[in-house]
């Protein structure tokens, strides 16, 4: 009998390497720290997905299920890693609740944190009640309780998303691109206008990535088919004048200062690198790159590994990732996790 491997986070990579190696016949502890699976998008409550337009809930909540229900997985729910020694093959990990666990093999899959708003605190977020963040809106949309002004509840009549908050960003020391939030924000303001039929969504952007496919899916249907209007522009501040919220900025076309009053102003929040970094590079004695993210081994020859051998590395825990590509990315750190344990089972016999 082979060791299990080791997944730490139950998002949406930790549960593609989780089940990808179950279903081979490997066994697995998945470690999650909170107490459900399902990573940011089931945590933070998204409504749906781009690009598959599925709801959240019930496509991660499938990839979750079949993971809870597989008998060759064993998930230790509200736990933690707290040590971890050993090499390649023969790993011990000390869990939170003083279990202790051999693993053959392990894979960090712990993801991001989202960018916290209170960092960029001249356009308003932690003053003004109405403005509210990405996240937020996705909460408002699939908790069905429908996209309301907090302040008071009203519908609004006019929003703004502003684009790269906390993403491309060199003076809060944030200068990745978070790769996703160009595209959830186009997908978000088309399901504004579709529930509130007189609404006018802005969107506030520096330069628009909706790459690949999802230019004609997003940037281009967002203006043609739902009337939502890009304005490029450098924000300066976002006030309220008693009444309504100001934002202010310049029009980088024009090159003309403009103010335009909202009901509602939204943050497009980017993807941190995960809190926990520091403390999981140390207990893992694993390299972070210089913004925070666990370091990739090798792009291409190796793609899922780590500086340490034996440790792999899938999804947004290496920076800004898409659902689908932490998937395969999940994926092909448990293909390179079973050839260790396959290789160390066969040095064994
Ligand atoms: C507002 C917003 C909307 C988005 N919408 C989309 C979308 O529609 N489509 C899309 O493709 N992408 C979207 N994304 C990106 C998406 O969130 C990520 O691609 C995805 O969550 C990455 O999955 P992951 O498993 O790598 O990380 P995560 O989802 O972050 O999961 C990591 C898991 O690890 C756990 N964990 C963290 N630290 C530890 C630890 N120390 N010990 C144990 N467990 C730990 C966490 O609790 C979590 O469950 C969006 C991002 C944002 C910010
Ligand atoms: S994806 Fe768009 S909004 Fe997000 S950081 Fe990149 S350019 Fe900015």
């Amino acid at each position: 009998m082979s060791k299990p491997v080791l997944v730490v986070g139950g998002g949406p990579a930790g549960l593609a390497a989780a089940h990808g190696l179950a279903s081979i016949g490997q066994s697995v502890v998945l470690v999650e720290k909170e107490d459900r699976l399902g990573g940011a998008p089931i945590l933070s409550g998204y409504a749906k997905l781009i690009p598959s337009g599925e709801w959240a809930k019930d496509a991660i909540g499938a990839m979750v299920a079949r993971t809870a229900e597989h008998e060759l997985i064993e998930c230790r729910l509200t736990s933690q890693v707290d040590a971890f020694s050993g090499e390649a093959g023969q790993f011990q990990a000390r869990l939170s609740d003083g279990a202790t666990i051999d693993a053959g093999a392990a894979i960090l899959a712990t993801g991001f944190s989202h960018f916290d708003s209170l960092n960029k605190p001249e356009w308003g977020f932690g003053t003004y009640d109405d403005v509210v963040t990405t996240v937020q809106v996705e909460q408002m949309i699939s908790s069905g309780s429908g996209v309301r002004c907090p302040s008071d509840g009203r519908k609004p009549e006019r929003v703004a998303i502003l684009l790269c908050v906390g993403s491309r960003d060199r003076q809060i020391g944030r200068e990745w691109c978070s790769k996703v939030c160009c595209t959830v924000s186009a997908n978000l303001a088309m399901e504004i206008r579709e529930e509130l039929l007189d609404c006018n969504v802005y969107i506030y952007y520096m330069d628009i990535r909706t790459y690949g496919l999802y230019e004609d899916l997003y940037y281009w249907k967002s203006q043609e088919e739902f009337r939502v209007k890009y304005i490029k522009a450098r924000i300066a501040e976002v006030t309220s004048d008693g009444e309504r919220l100001i934002v202010k900025g310049e029009d980088t076309l024009v090159k003309r200062p403009i103010t335009i009053p909202f009901d509602m102003v939204v943050h497009a929040i980017g993807m941190d690198p995960n809190i926990d970094n520091m403390k999981l590079g140390a207990i893992f004695d694993v390299a972070l790159e210089s913004h925070g993210h666990i370091a990739r081994g090798s792009a291409y020859s190796a793609p899922a590994t780590t500086s340490r051998a034996g440790l792999f590395v899938a999804g947004a825990a290496c920076g800004p990732e898409t659902i689908d590509d932490s998937i395969s990315q999940g994926q092909a750190a448990a293909m390179a996790a079973l050839a260790v344990v396959k290789q160390n089972q066969r040095g064994a016999a």
